[in-house]
Order: C-alpha cells, then sequence, then structure tokens
C-alpha cells in the first residue's frame, strides 16, 4: 500500500491513465533514472550497454542471472495464482459501500486489501521481469496485458474504499483510529488518504475529472514525437560518444544534428509544454490548491519553501561550478566552451576493464563504513541471484530496481565493465538495500518508501564509492580522473537538476500571472538559465537555447528538484558516515516508508527545511574543484 494507492484523486489530478503504471513508478523505483533522468544520465546507461557485448556473454553463468523462481515456480503456477487472485478480489467488493460501517470492517477490508496488493506485487514482478529479459518474446507482454486486464477490475474497488475513508467525518475517523490494529499498521496509509480530503470535490464534480483523464495528455504526444517522429543519425548511445569525442568538429557535428530536430518542431514543442503548464493550472485552479507547485509538492508533504530554498542556496554558490567550467575551458585550450564541449573528458580514464568480481569488492569495500549488517545484505545481494548481470539481445538496456515486499529485491544491469557501470552498481544497490530493510522491518503498508527517500539511498552509496576511490588512488592521474567523476555525479543531480526545477517554476509562475508563453520566452529563459549556471566563460549559443525541449522530465511536473534534494542529502549522508559512523543512517534505512520524507531525514539529523545540506554539497564540490586545479596545474 502506501503512496501508490493515490488510486481516486492521482488519476484526476495527474492524468495518470493507467494504474499499473503508478504501481510500476512506485515500485521500480529506478526505472526513472533510465528513461527520464538527465540526458546525461540515460546516455552514460545506455552506452554501457552495447559496448562489450561479446566478453559480456561468455562470462554470464548462472550465478549472474535472476532466480525468478523464488516468486513462482512456472508460467503455469503464475497464471493459476492470477486466475485465483482474480476470484479473491471480490472478498474486498463485499466491502465498497460498508467499509466505514465499524472499525472492524475498516480493519477487515484493510487486511484483505493488503494480502491483494501483496500478491499483486508479486504477479506483477514476475511478468515484468521475465519480459524485460526476453524483450522479444510476445509471451510475457500477453501475460503482462492478462493481468492488466485484472487490475482494471482490482483497481476501482481500491479507489471506491479509499473515497469511502476519504468521506468520513473527522469524528467518526478519529473514533476508528482508537483500534490499534488500524492505526499502528496502516496509520500512514490512512492519514495519506484523508490529507486530500480538502481538495476533493464533490462525486459529480469528480467524476468529471475522472473522465479528463482519458483526454490524450501533452506527455503522450511528447512521446510520440521523441520515440516515433523524431529521425535522429544517431543512437542515444553513439551520440554519447560523439559528444564525448576528442574531435571537436565530431561533438559539435553530433549535438547540432541532434538538436536541430528539435528545432525543426519547436513551435509544436513548446505548445505541448505550455499544454502541460495550462493542465497543471487547470486541475490546481479546481482543486483548490494555492498554485500546480503546492499541488504536486504535498503528495509528499514538502513546504514550497523546500523548493525555493533549493533553488536560492544553489544560485547563490555557483562560484565551484562557474570554477569548473572555467577549468574545462582551459585544459580544453578553448578561446570559446559551448554545450558540445562539455562531455569530452578532461582527464583520461585510467581503468581498464573492471571484471564484474572485482566490481563486487570495490563495492564492499567502498560501503563498508555502512558496517556489518549493510554488508551482510550485500552478501546476499551477490550471492543470491538479486542481480541479472550482463547485456544480451533479449535484455532491455539501463538498470533499475524492482522491489517486492515478498521476496528480496531485484536489481537490472547491463554491466559494461566501465567505472560507470561500477557506480550503476553501486547505485542499484543503495535502492535494493533500503528496500530489503524497510520490508523487512516495516509492515506491508509503511514498507514502500518514496522516490524522494530512495534516491538518497542510491546516491549515497555512489558518494561513497567515490570517497573511497579517491582515498586510494595511488596516482595523481587517477586520482584527477575519479575526481572528474565524482563533480560530474553533483554536477548532474544537484546543479542541473535545480537549473530544471528553476525554469519550471519560472514558466509555471509566468502563465500562472497570466503571461504568455511561446518559443520565444522559453528559449530565453532557457539561455539565461544556461549562463548564471555555468557562468560567464560559458558561450550560449542560439541552438542551444531549445535545450528545454529535450528534457522528458517537464513531462512530470515538479519531479526534478527531488533529484537535487536527494543528492544534498546524500552526500551530507555521506559525510557524516565517514566521520560519525552509520548508526543514524541504518536507522533511517529501516524506517522505509513510515514517515514522510522529510521527517524520516530530519530523525536522522538531515534538515531539508533549512539549506544546510545543501551548503554541504556545494562546499563538497568546491573543495574537490580546487584539489582537482591543483593536480592539473602541478
Ligand atoms: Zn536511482
Amino acid at each position: 500500500m502506501g503512496k501508490k494507492l493515490y488510486r481516486f484523486i492521482s488519476i484526476a489530478v495527474l492524468g495518470i491513465i493507467s494504474s499499473i503504471i503508478i504501481l510500476k513508478s512506485d515500485t521500480e523505483v529506478n526505472s526513472y533514472d533510465l528513461s527520464e533522468k538527465t540526458i546525461e544520465v540515460m546516455n552514460d546507461q545506455n552506452d554501457e550497454n552495447n559496448e562489450n557485448k561479446e566478453e559480456a556473454k561468455e562470462q554470464t553463468t548462472k550465478e549472474t542471472t535472476w532466480n525468478l523462481t523464488s516468486l513462482y515456480k512456472d508460467k503455469a503456477s503464475w497464471k493459476k495464482e492470477l486466475k485465483k487472485f482474480s476470484k479473491d478480489i471480490k472478498e474486498l467488493e463485499n466491502y465498497v459501500g460498508k467499509v466505514t460501517q465499524s472499525d472492524k470492517h475498516l480493519s477487515y477490508a484493510l487486511k484483505i486489501q493488503e494480502d491483494l496488493d501483496k500478491r499483486v506485487e508479486s504477479l506483477y514482478a514476475y511478468v515484468s521481469l521475465n519480459r524485460d529479459i526476453n524483450k522479444k518474446s510476445y509471451e510475457f507482454i500477453d501475460m503482462r496485458e492478462e493481468l492488466n486486464k485484472v487490475y482494471r477490475e482490482y483497481q476501482p474497488i481500491c479507489s471506491n474504499l479509499e473515497l469511502e475513508i476519504l468521506k468520513l467525518s473527522d469524528s467518526k475517523f478519529n473514533e476508528m483510529m482508537k483500534n490499534k490494529n488500524i492505526s499502528t499498521k496502516y496509520g500512514m496509509y490512512l492519514k495519506d488518504i484523508r490529507r486530500n480530503k480538502k481538495y476533493y470535490l464533490d462525486s459529480k464534480e469528480e467524476s468529471l475529472l475522472n473522465k479528463t483523464g482519458n483526454l490524450t495528455s501533452p506527455k503522450e504526444i511528447y512521446e510520440l514525437f521523441t520515440k516515433m517522429d523524431k529521425k535522429s543519425e544517431m543512437n542515444p548511445s553513439e551520440y554519447a560518444i560523439a559528444l564525448e569525442s576528442e574531435d571537436r568538429d565530431e561533438r559539435k557535428k553530433a549535438f547540432e544534428n541532434e538538436f536541430v530536430l528539435y528545432n525543426d518542431n519547436i513551435n509544436m514543442l513548446s505548445g505541448l509544454l505550455t499544454g502541460q503548464v495550462k493542465k497543471n493550472i487547470f486541475y490546481s485552479e479546481v482543486r483548490g490548491y494555492k498554485n500546480s507547485r503546492e499541488m504536486y509538492m504535498l503528495s509528499d508533504d514538502i513546504d514550497s519553501k523546500v523548493y525555493d530554498g533549493l533553488v536560492d542556496t544553489v544560485s547563490k554558490n555557483l562560484d565551484g561550478l562557474h570554477k569548473y567550467v572555467k577549468l574545462r575551458k582551459e585544459v580544453l585550450k578553448l578561446d570559446k566552451i559551448y554545450s558540445y564541449d562539455m562531455y569530452t573528458p578532461i582527464v583520461n580514464p585510467t581503468n581498464d576493464y573492471i571484471p564484474y568480481e572485482k566490481a563486487q569488492s570495490l563495492i564492499y569495500s567502498s560501503l563498508s563504513p555502512l558496517g556489518k549488517e549493510y554488508g551482510d545484505v550485500l552478501y546476499k545481494a551477490f550471492n543470491e541471484r538479486w542481480v541479472d548481470v550482463y547485456s544480451n539481445d533479449d535484455k532491455v538496456s539501463g538498470a533499475y530496481c524492482l522491489s517486492v515486499y515478498n521476496n528480496h529485491p531485484y536489481v537490472l544491469l547491463n554491466y559494461s565493465g566501465k567505472l560507470d557501470s561500477v557506480s550503476t552498481l553501486a547505485h542499484e544497490l543503495g535502492h535494493a538495500v533500503y528496500s530489503y530493510m524497510s520490508c523487512n522491518n516495516q509492515n506491508y503498508s509503511n514498507a514502500h518508501p518514496s522516490i524522494f527517500t530512495h534516491e538518497v539511498t542510491s546516491i549515497t552509496n555512489e558518494a561513497l564509492l567515490y570517497e573511497m576511490l579517491i582515498k586510494n588512488s595511488t596516482d595523481d592521474e587517477q586520482k584527477a580522473y575519479y575526481i572528474t567523476q565524482y563533480l560530474d555525479l553533483i554536477k548532474s543531480t544537484l546543479f542541473i537538476q535545480t537549473m530544471y526545477a528553476e525554469f519550471e517554476q519560472q514558466i509555471h509562475s509566468r502563465a500562472e500571472k497570466g503571461e504568455n508563453l511561446n518559443v520565444l520566452v522559453l528559449n530565453d529563459i532557457w539561455g539565461e538559465l544556461l549562463q548564471k549556471y555555468y557562468g560567464k566563460d560559458f558561450t550560449v549559443d542560439q541552438l542551444s537555447k531549445v535545450g528545454w525541449s529535450r528534457i522528458p522530465h517537464f513531462y512530470n511536473s515538479f519531479y526534478v528538484y527531488k533529484y537535487a534534494t536527494g543528492c544534498s542529502a546524500a552526500i551530507a549522508f555521506s559525510q557524516d558516515i565517514l566521520s560519525n559512523g552509520a548508526d543514524n543512517y541504518l536507522q533511517f534505512l529501516k524506517k522505509g516508508g513510515s514517515n514522510y520524507p522529510l521527517e524520516l531525514l530530519n530523525q536522522s539529523g538531515i534538515n531539508l527545511n533549512g539549506t544546510k545540506p545543501i551548503e554541504k554539497t556545494t562546499e563538497k564540490f568546491n573543495s574537490l574543484v580546487n584539489e582537482l586545479e591543483k593536480i592539473i596545474k602541478k
């Protein structure tokens, strides 16, 4: 249960049509990294996919693939369970219209729903994981469709029950919460449902709003453009490689070819993004939120001040990033530095192929500050087939972690043997161990932390990996290389995501004031932000200004800021772990989703209502840039 069960409101407010998507985005936490984080990260991950494929094939053994029989013995057992599940949902249906009759009714219904939710999670995991390692097979697509059909019967039942709970009067609700079984096991879940009471309209209006969810959304059209109409000469991995080229003409050409595809359609793309903004304004107005941003941020119970604090604090601390850009310009010996000069390495990679076993030992040692308990879970992950390691032609690209309450989490990798891949492994294991500890220490309804805190745990692991590599590096060149990797992590997760967040806030607040948004306005805002974040050494050319049109995340509104706050919390945690030990952090992991994200972080000493963690992260960035400069100028 937990977050994913905003079944009644998310459909209407956010325009999410298929509820199984909600389930997916909630449990398959890291699929976001792959598809929607930054273009930079996405490309890195795709890039891993194609390289060393031959080498990888040779190494695949049973131990480096998933054991899916721990979910179901075989496909027949899955089908049998689906059939049984579709019958058992009737048991819950009996409570529609009656769930709030007494605390007993409520308590029974919640228990039945919990069991069904656990089962659907496993059903989903089996078919989805199988599909991702058998992408050419239609069988799993069909099975997924069968599951969707059943889920479409199940989901409205849950929505109806949630609506009844929402409509209860405060006094009756408080009376029911006196039942300890309800309040301890389901308190957070129920509180979460009731929080939306204020914004709930009457049944007729709600039903009308629900129907608007079926209208084609800007996001769907944007995806049709990027996936179907946009005919790139290069695939994402080739594009990433070309952008990293030492040959300036080559990277410039690649950049121009890619950006021109967006520029040629820029009025349509500005119409889509403006449509997304208008849609947000519509829903926030009819529901009575202060503005669009508040509507989205309240789903994590986060005050808008956190968002403004992030943008203000990063804005005041851009010196380090400006210095990093200047250093890049000097090392590359350029008169002017443009967007297409931002990806070629300024220090040569020093690692040869890193075998998977070596990656495991790097992970063990870099995460050893987290203590034995954490190490024991890593051991399980490596030895009980949690990770599907290597690429092959039947497997999807990228990396993710999928959490299953009745089982262990599953991690998908496309391991390439490059340092990037090792940090991706550290990242995914951050999600996996967090899921595992949440599930083992919390009951089901509190065992699904939000993406907000999930990203903290994955980035903490990456930070610890780089800290160890930098500390143990044997020569200056190696050290400089690791420093640039660490810098790029903070650059792309804190600085660039904050820039995106600032853009999103600006376009929404302008539209909310009644100002017009069009290509010229969007390009100008983007150009100004590029200049602001990269500093006076950076030259903004005309084509770079359409960069906003390449960010798919703007169709998941007010989402990117979570990466930036998550990064700050992670860097603050990693510094605290290295100097004071991991007790605080482990407590945080075990608390799972038992409270709202900021409260959980606060209890572990990371106060995101203040700006300290963000300042700490920019300080870390500055000190790394200074260290890099010292080595380079030696
Ligand atoms: Zn992640």
